[in-house]
């Protein structure tokens, strides 16, 4: 059994991100998700082992000491987290493994893994990405300028990302995503395919 990918999706809040990880999953049975561990508290609708792993920031530093996590990060001031023994465990079976992480994750997780595939998510315009940030109605102005400047910050630092998708609507963004992840699985297919013919 050939192993899976490991595919990062990273970009700021606002850029549909959610959205289309939400799509590709439903869609596809041998793409999973890694769900975070985090220290932050649960918003809304959030459900434990659904949305993330929610644990206190103590047990989530012992983690860090124990090298549990593939990669970590503090973002926004809260502690993030993947998995190591949960993502080894899922590449060895063959799935492919999505992540939802910010930039430094991905660099993390590409220094560990290098075969990882980094995609970038982006809006298609500052003015987009604002109307949509505006559109949710939660967050005040303050808060939606501090989204703005973290984004440009985090678009910055992503410059090595070797996907981009633009996200002007999500059926495209989503069609877009499908046919990368289709051409990352042709291509393991064609090097399990050449391995076999030269060393037959
Ligand atoms: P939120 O608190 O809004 O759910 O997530 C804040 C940011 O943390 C998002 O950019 C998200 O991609 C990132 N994030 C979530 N899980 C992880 C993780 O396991 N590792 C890293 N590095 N970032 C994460």
């Amino acid at each position: 059994m050939a192993r899976g990918h490991a595919i990062v999706f990273s970009g700021a809040s606002g850029t549909g991100k959610t959205s289309l990880t939400r799509r590709l999953l439903a869609a596809d049975r041998d793409l999973i998700l890694s769900i975070s561990t985090t220290s932050r508290d649960p918003r809304g609708q959030e459900r434990d082992g659904v949305d993330y792993h929610f644990i206190e920031r103590g047990e989530f530093l012992d983690r860090v000491r124990a090298g549990r996590f593939f990669e970590w990060a503090e973002v926004h001031g809260n502690l993030y987290g993947s998995d190591r023994h949960w993502v080894e465990e899922q590449l060895a079976s063959g799935k492919d493994v999505l992540f939802d992480i910010d930039v430094q994750g991905g660099h993390k997780l590409k220094d560990r893994l290098p075969d990882a595939r980094l995609v970038l998510i982006l809006p298609p315009s500052w003015e987009e990405l604002e109307r949509r940030l505006r559109g949710r109605g939660t967050d005040s102005d303050e808060v939606i300028e501090r989204r703005m400047a973290a984004a440009k910050q985090e678009m910055k630092s992503a410059s090595d990302y070797e996907e981009i998708i633009v996200n002007e609507d999500l059926a495209s963004a989503v069609a877009q995503a499908e046919s990368l992840i289709r051409l990352l699985r042709r291509t393991t297919d064609g090097r399990s395919h050449l391995q076999a013919l030269v060393s037959a």
